[in-house]
């Protein structure tokens, strides 16, 4: 049935790309979603929004050019009124003199492939909402490590973190490895409802995320709080009490998932007995690693949980917090690799690849 909206869009299209430096795993998280599951928004059962038309390749009954006909035609701007959504991080393509690191599809005059990088170029500008949906194309991810060959980027690295939509509303990033369903599905239906005229500008924070969803930590959720604060701690996996002395990171970490688990309240990684390694933070996985030892000031803080302690405590987590909130600073545009990469055959990082050095 046809929804009349408040903006005069009443239907729109998600085009969805997880041809960055992707396991197309946020793609298969979405599935899972419960508020509101995917598919009741593509069936129109969700009050107020415009008919949604999904174009997402694991999810897609269409294959080959019929796939690809829609993201052409709004490369055109033929497509009518559409929210892209980047899955994976975004690999430099400016760092090598030939070839290319990732594409999708190809160009129908000259039957190249189309890099990532170029489909940003063409869709991002044009979309009424731009959405990095995992950790990867939020931030670089696990791609854009210390000593990778890419020169992997988030999306907001490679548009520029003060980029605005066709309708002025900034990159959304919603992080996690892989994006936690109904964080993802929730998100998107703000915007959908923003588009819609039913909604005001999504609340971001300085890192581009919904404030609602990540404005509180891992540890602040936590079910074995009670144990952190009894100072009563696990020694190893085998144990309901609290993890901070076997690596967890959740003190520092702004995530929800504590509180909302992985999938319709089930799951939540320090809940059932997974260290917290901040996979939504910028500065991950570089920044918590190596990933099994004790967090920075974790023996401090737990020695000192009292009244008395807890204003300083609660001063260094913030300093802690601020650190891993900055990316590392190799994720960046430009014609130089400087992730430290190091090829070990003594190939040619490509035009002004830095050999290791930055
Ligand atoms: Fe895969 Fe995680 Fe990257 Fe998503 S954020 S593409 S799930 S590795
Ligand atoms: Fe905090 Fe992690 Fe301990 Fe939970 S397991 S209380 S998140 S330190
Ligand atoms: Fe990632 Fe930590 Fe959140 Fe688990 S609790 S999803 S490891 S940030």
């Amino acid at each position: 049935m046809e929804q009349k909206t408040k903006s005069g869009i009443d239907e729109i299209h998600i085009l969805w790309s997880s041809e960055g430096m992707s396991c197309d795993g946020d793609s298969v998280s979405v599935t899972a979603a419960t508020l509101p599951p995917l598919e009741n928004i593509l069936l129109g059962l969700v009050p107020g929004l415009p008919k949604v038309h999904l174009h997402n390749k694991v999810l897609s009954m269409q294959t080959g050019d019929d796939f690809m006909a829609p993201f052409h035609a709004a490369a055109r701007g033929e497509q009518g009124p559409y929210v892209f959504v980047v899955e994976g991080a975004i690999p430099n393509e400016e760092i090598h003199d030939e070839g290319y690191f990732t594409s999708m599809g190809n160009d129908p005059e000259t039957g190249e492939p189309i890099t990532l990088s170029s489909w940003i170029d063409r869709l991002a500008p044009k979309a009424l909402a731009v959405v990095a949906a995992g950790t990867c194309a939020t931030y670089g991810g696990i791609h854009a490590m210390a000593g990778n060959a890419t020169g992997s980027m988030g999306l907001a690295d490679y548009l520029g973190w003060d980029f605005r939509s066709a309708a002025g509303i900034p990159i959304v990033n919603v992080p996690g490895c892989p994006v936690q369903p109904d964080n993802f599905m929730e998100t998107l239906l703000w915007l959908l409802y923003q588009v819609a005229g039913e909604a005001p500008m999504i609340p971001l924070d300085d890192k581009l995320r919904p404030t609602w969803l990540f404005g509180k930590t891992v540890h602040e959720g936590c079910d074995r709080a009670a144990y952190y604060e009894q100072g009563d701690f696990a020694h190893d996996y085998n144990s309901p009490k609290c993890q901070v002395k076997i690596g967890c990171w959740g003190p520092v970490v702004n995530c929800n998932v504590t509180k909302r688990g992985w999938m319709d309240g089930v799951g939540g990684c320090p809940n059932v007995g997974g260290i917290c390694i901040g996979c939504t933070m910028p500065g991950f996985p570089d920044k918590m690693m190596p990933f099994m030892d004790e967090p920075p000031g974790a023996s401090l803080s737990s020695l000192l949980t009292s009244k008395a302690y807890g204003p300083m405590i609660r001063r260094l987590r913030g300093l802690t917090n601020t650190t891993i909130n900055e990316e590392p600073k190799w994720r960046h545009r430009g014609p130089r690799l400087t992730s430290g990469y190091n090829p070990r055959h003594g190939g040619d990082t490509g035009k002004g690849g830095s050999g290791g050095k930055p």
